[in-house]
């Protein structure tokens, strides 16, 4: 059995938030990466989908996949301009949270972050800043919106993570001065 400790949230790069677990098998199966598998274990279109088993560890993030569980949503890129953005759907992001919950009733003490959080820290200041991230993927802050999801003493590694948590805890100080 793999110990969890990170689960690991992506998107799939597409305008479309239709793309099925199983055509995003045949990419990552087919030339250039020609990788064993689906890179992720859950892809989130209308449903959620299983991909690789979890068992086995993901094609998720380098220096991180032995302890991780990797969450696709299928969408991360405008319709239109095909820029990146959050692109998620209303029945997206109450999936990502149905499934963060399962697997943290699995995995109590596993921390979530986007992809991008796991860029490297180039200047090496503790935290990973928008200039660092080496990919907008997925698109939207994922260790700011499920911060009440992640285990206590949960060190953010996003730049605004880690703002929001500490707003939080002085005005936890404040309360805790006036009573
Ligand atoms: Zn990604």
């Amino acid at each position: 059995m793999r110990e969890i400790k990170e689960i690991h949230i992506h998107c799939s790069a597409t305008r479309s938030n239709s793309i099925s677990a199983s055509t995003i098998k045949r990419w990552h199966t087919s030339e250039p990466r020609n990788w064993s598998d689906i890179g992720y274990h859950y892809v989130i279109n209308s449903a959620i989908e299983f991909g690789r088993p979890v068992d086995r560890k993901p094609a998720s993030a380098r220096g991180h996949n032995d302890h991780a569980i990797a969450i696709c949503y299928v969408g991360g890129l405008n319709p239109e301009t095909g820029k990146a953005e959050d692109t998620r759907t209303p029945r997206q992001k109450e999936l990502l949270i149905k499934l963060i919950k399962q697997l943290k009733a699995k995995y109590p003490k596993a921390t979530i972050h986007g992809h991008r959080d796991l860029s490297p820290d180039k200047n090496k200041d503790g935290k990973i800043d928008k200039w660092e991230f080496m990919k907008q993927c997925p698109c939207f802050d994922a260790e700011v919106e499920y911060l009440e999801f992640q285990p206590k003493g949960f060190k953010p590694k996003s730049a605004a993570a880690q703002e929001v948590k500490s707003k939080k805890s002085k005005k936890a100080d404040g309360k805790k001065q006036s009573n």
